[in-house]
């Protein structure tokens, strides 16, 4: 039998295998009941925070506490009663004494409930009534009794976990505490000193049994950046793992296709694209796979820089794929390229009688010697650029696999088990917390015998700088932040619902009566009796309707494939004047002569969907507008409404989008392992973010292998989950 680990073996790992009725006063039951509500050891019950603190010093005592002021008192429930009173309310009493006096206590709430000889304290303003103190509905914590007794001043007050009471979940981290300390160090002394870190066993005494309030900042502080620290680590193992140690596709060739491509740009790449492009080309040319996020606003240029990337990929003999989240993002990014590839001669039918592409037509010795073939995968359709009209998914496939198709466009359908690459270069994903890692993953295991494809994902999606950090912390980041030259900002105003028709029929007749196309956008695809919001088969109807002249068509999310992208491709050539939709127009839809949004019950949407939906207008050479039509009824729906008309930043309102919301819901536990935080804040602790984040890297940078990597893995694996389940959340 292997001999029991001394205190000095006592690790935050070791822990967090230790089952909680190891610990004093905790039997089956109070396991049971704490397993419940996710406290499966010693090591989590650590890990439960107090909810505030009571600090004694801070109190008064009954006997000369001053009168009609707000006060906190602590003592011992001397009687307990409740009686019903009149127009059945229930009036609940209790007398309370210390050493100094006594206290009568009245709630008129009948879910008061205390016990005769228990410790509580109670903090609202002292009142005298026939000769005697009373007070009146003070709020009342209950406190430990042992607790109180054993520490000093200070008394942690716990919340209430499962069908354990607050001072029963005292009593058991209590306990915990005081079996496990010491607790031993993993994080290096020196990063400790430089960062001014407290040790673990001061955080965990600080934090559960304070002698003094001002060591609960520290304790705190080291608490939380432990917790950013599993997370970051685990960013940074997987991408040392997956992709910093891995050898690369070599993707190195900066040729004809990609200097022919750029040159025919009738524009210059911005700063920010310019570096962004290196940056990727870079790290595409480097030993290791590309795997970094580039992240810019709708119509700051980012598949510009894709494209360019990819050709590269494709020049150094490899192919790409890139998976969008939808049937139209996808055809929209096949249909764009497919164009841009024909302005720059890249096209199949520039080649002319060979359409599978050997000859040259072009005089210029340097001219490829080959045309770009592309190719759209879908549910519902393949197609490809060097023969007309859709083929078979059999055939498409087979030119994957041969490597006639160089760069593949597509939804899910891109990633099927049947789907088989040549030779893999390089993957693009656009919006990628759309997919979901295992799409990710799936992609990223088709290793070709060259080495790791590369990565590169997208996102027009702003995000506040530490959930960057946080959510993609293993990515490199490129981020594209400023708009083509040239841009005008789109101007937006609300439009209360009442009567709103007239408006909006005025604003899009001004906007067609100038030559410019328009998106109504409707919460609904068609009436509800349950939700009170337009539908696009109504509007749809309406508008057809008061706009005999225009032409008017629909767009939603349950029309076939093909009848939506024709739609789409009807709306992009100017066959459309207004296209009235639903939000299947919201992610990355690119017709430059669209100036005007309306949106219909904009109350309905969220902060981020309303930002994506005014992307789609103003991306000319002519201002947009965006209309906001909206029922502002709540006050979350003003604030968005108001925050739109204030602002075009996406940074900006994704900022208040979290104060609005609350980081749980965007960093929520579908989003990451910071949806187990238990100390921290995204927000509020952006500053340990980033310092753990930089510690995580430089230990992985430094050794792989080290002690440090490992003890912080281990924790990992028992607190934030184990790698694959939490890297399925990311
Ligand atoms: P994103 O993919 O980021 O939404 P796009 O790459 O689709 O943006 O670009 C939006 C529009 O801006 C496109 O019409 C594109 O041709 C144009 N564009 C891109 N880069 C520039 C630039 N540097 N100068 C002028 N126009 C640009
Ligand atoms: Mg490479």
């Amino acid at each position: 039998m292997e001999p029991a680990p001394d205190a000095s073996y006592r690790t935050l790992a070791y822990l967090g295998e230790i089952p909680t009725d190891r610990v004093k006063g905790i039997g089956a039951v109070t396991m049971g009941k704490l397993a419940d509500a996710g406290v499966h050891s010693v090591a989590h019950l650590l890990m439960t925070p107090p909810r505030r603190y009571l600090d004694r010093s801070q109190m008064s005592a009954i006997g000369s506490a001053p009168i009609g002021e707000e006060i906190t008192i602590a003592g011992t429930v001397t009687s307990f009663s409740r009686r019903r009173i009149s127009r059945g309310r229930t009036m609940v009493e209790a007398r309370v004494s210390d050493d100094t006096g006594k206290v009568r206590c009245v709630w008129f709430n009948p879910y008061i409930k205390l016990d005769e000889g228990e410790e509580v304290a109670l903090s609202g303003k002292l009142e005298t009534f026939k000769g005697s103190l009373q007070m009146k509905s003070p709020d009342v914590d209950r406190l430990n009794r042992n607790t109180t007794q054993k520490t000093g001043r200070v008394v942690p007050i716990y919340p209430k976990l499962a069908n354990l009471k607050h001072y029963e979940v005292a009593q058991a981290v209590d306990n915990a505490v005081r079996r496990s300390v010491p607790i031993v160090e993993v994080v290096p002394a020196t990063v400790l000193d430089e960062h001014n870190l407290v040790d673990r066993t001061f955080a965990f005494t600080s934090i559960h049994l304070p002698s003094d309030l001002s060591d609960v900042p520290p304790a705190r502080r080291r608490l939380v950046f432990d917790e950013f620290l599993r997370i970051q680590m685990a960013l940074r193992v997987r991408a040392y793992d997956d992709y910093e140690s891995q050898a690369g596709v070599s993707n190195s060739v900066r040729g004809v296709l990609f200097d022919r491509y750029l040159a025919a740009l009738p524009f210059s790449l911005t700063p920010d694209q310019e570096s962004a492009l290196e940056a990727i080309t870079g790290d595409m040319a480097g030993p290791a796979p590309l795997h970094r996020l580039l992240q810019g606003e709708v119509g700051s240029g980012k598949t510009v820089v894709v494209i360019a990337a990819m050709l590269t990929s494709v020049e150094s003999g490899h192919q790409a794929a890139v998976m969008a989240p939808t049937e139209v993002l996808a055809t929209q990014h096949y249909l764009g390229t497919e164009r841009s590839l024909r302005v720059a001669g890249l096209a199949p039918s520039e080649f002319a009688d060979d359409a599978m592409g050997t000859v040259s037509l072009f005089e210029d010795p340097d001219a490829p010697d080959r045309p770009v073939r592309i190719g759209l995968f879908t549910s519902s359709r393949v197609s490809v650029n060097f023969t007309a009209g859709d083929v078979s998914r059999e055939q498409g496939l087979a030119w994957l696999a041969d490597g006639t198709i160089d760069i593949a466009f597509g939804t899910h359908a891109l990633i099927q088990p049947d789907v088989d690459f040549h030779s893999l270069g390089i993957t693009v994903v656009d919006e990628q917390h759309r997919f979901g890692v295992e799409q990710r993953v799936i992609l990223r295991d088709r290793d070709s015998a060259q080495g790791v494809p590369d990565l590169l994902l997208m996102t027009a999606t702003p995000i506040p700088r530490t959930f960057v950090m946080a959510l993609y912390g293993d990515l490199e980041v490129s981020t594209i932040r400023t708009l083509p030259p040239g841009r005008m900002p789109t101007t937006t105003s609300a439009v209360p619902l009442q009567g709103a028709e007239p408006a909006v029929e005025d604003a899009i007749g001004e906007a067609v009566e100038a030559g410019r196309q328009v998106f109504v956008v409707c919460p609904l695809v068609e009436p509800s009796g349950k939700i009170e919001a337009r539908s696009a088969v109504s509007e749809f109807t309406r508008l057809s309707d008061t706009l005999p002249d225009l032409r008017v068509e629909l767009l939603h999310g349950q029309m076939k494939a093909e009848e939506k992208a024709e739609v789409m491709e009807g709306f992009r050539v100017g066959d459309i004047d207004v296209l009235v939709a639903t939000t299947v127009i919201e992610v990355g839809i690119d017709v430059p002569n669209a100036t005007l949004m309306v949106v219909w019950n904009a109350e309905r949407f969220g902060l981020s969907q309303l930002h994506q939906l005014r992307g789609r207008v103003g991306r000319g050479a002519h201002a947009g507008t965006c209309l906001l039509v909206a029922d502002d009824s709540t006050d979350d729906a003003t604030t968005r409404i108001e925050a739109m008309v204030a602002t075009n930043d996406g940074f900006e309102l994704a900022e208040v989008d979290v104060e609005v919301r609350g980081a749980g819901t965007i960093f929520g536990s579908s989003q990451s392992g910071a949806g187990d935080l238990r100390f921290g804040d995204v927000l509020r602790d952006a500053e340990l973010i980033e310092l753990a984040a930089g510690v995580a890297r430089s230990a992985v940078e430094t050794d792989r292998q080290s002690d440090f990597v490992d003890k912080i893995m281990e924790e990992v694996h028992l607190f934030v989950g184990d790698r694959e389940s939490w890297l399925a959340k990311s």
